[in-house]
């Protein structure tokens, strides 16, 4: 199996900026892997999902990554002027795809994130939560072999976010996609994650394997003291 990611030395210094955002990044992401980027707001999480995307490129260093990835949003950032339907078949009509094809893929995906009851509303008719699922319905249409998403539930209530890790396992287990996600939320790396990649000031610290047997649960013991290890690491130099 080859590693569908692979960042070797990765450097990024914004255009304009004195300090690198990111600095020296080695990371390998597996094949099916879900992989959580943590750390302190500012210390590069977030540009390491767009060199991943090719939204931006490096200063230095070398990057290899499937031309095409899904990504979801913190915000949904759906189309207001188009129902569920349309924004979820949006990157299918995007690439060129035919009304059948759209169909086809759009049904598979709405109906594995349960919107089937939802596909004719809008956006402003949705929950937070339902626009979350729209918007990893919308980043899995796209076929993407890897899925990245960017603090995704952060704007959501606790027991909508707890639904859609759920939500976001199925559409794992179902689809074998490779995830990178970026969490501020220790909890839910430790829930959701096969590795933590942990950064601290533009660099990649440490990346720790969580060898808890699934499904986690988060009142386990095993669990509550992995994550204690992770949150003594977040805070130890
Ligand atoms: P995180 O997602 O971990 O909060 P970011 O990757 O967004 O961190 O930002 C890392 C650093 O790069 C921060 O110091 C931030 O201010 C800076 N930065 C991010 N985007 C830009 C940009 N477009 N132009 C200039 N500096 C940026
Ligand atoms: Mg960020």
């Amino acid at each position: 199996m080859i590693n569908p990611i692979v960042l070797k030395n990765i450097g990024k210094t914004y255009f304009g900026s004195k300090i690198p955002a990111i600095s020296d990044i080695n990371l390998e992401v597996k094949k099916n892997e879900f992989l959580c980027l943590i750390g302190p707001s500012g210390c590069g999480k977030t540009t390491i999902l767009k060199l991943i995307a090719g939204l931006e490129q490096p200063t230095g260093g070398t990057i290899e990554k499937p031309a095409n990835v899904g990504m979801v949003f913190q915000s949904g950032a759906l189309l207001p002027w188009l129902t569920v339907e349309e924004n979820v078949a949006f990157p299918i009509y995007a690439k060129g795809g035919s009304k059948e094809k759209a169909e086809d893929i759009t049904n598979k995906y709405v109906r594995m994130v349960a919107l089937g009851e939802l596909k004719l509303k809008y956006p402003r008719e949705l929950s937070g939560g339902q626009k979350q699922r729209v918007g990893i319905a919308r980043a899995l249409a796209s076929e993407a072999e890897v899925l990245l998403l960017d603090e995704p539930f952060s704007a959501l209530d606790p027991i909508t976010t707890d639904e859609l890790h759920e939500y976001l396992l199925k559409v794992w287990g179902e689809t074998h996609k490779t995830i990178v996600m970026v969490s501020h939320l220790t909890e839910e790396a430790v829930l959701l994650a096969d590795r933590i990649a942990i950064m601290k000031d533009a660099a990649l610290k440490n990346i720790v394997e969580v060898n808890l047997k699934r499904p986690r649960k988060e009142e386990d013991k095993k669990f509550l003291e992995f994550l204690e290890k992770i949150k003594q690491e977040l805070i130890s130099n």
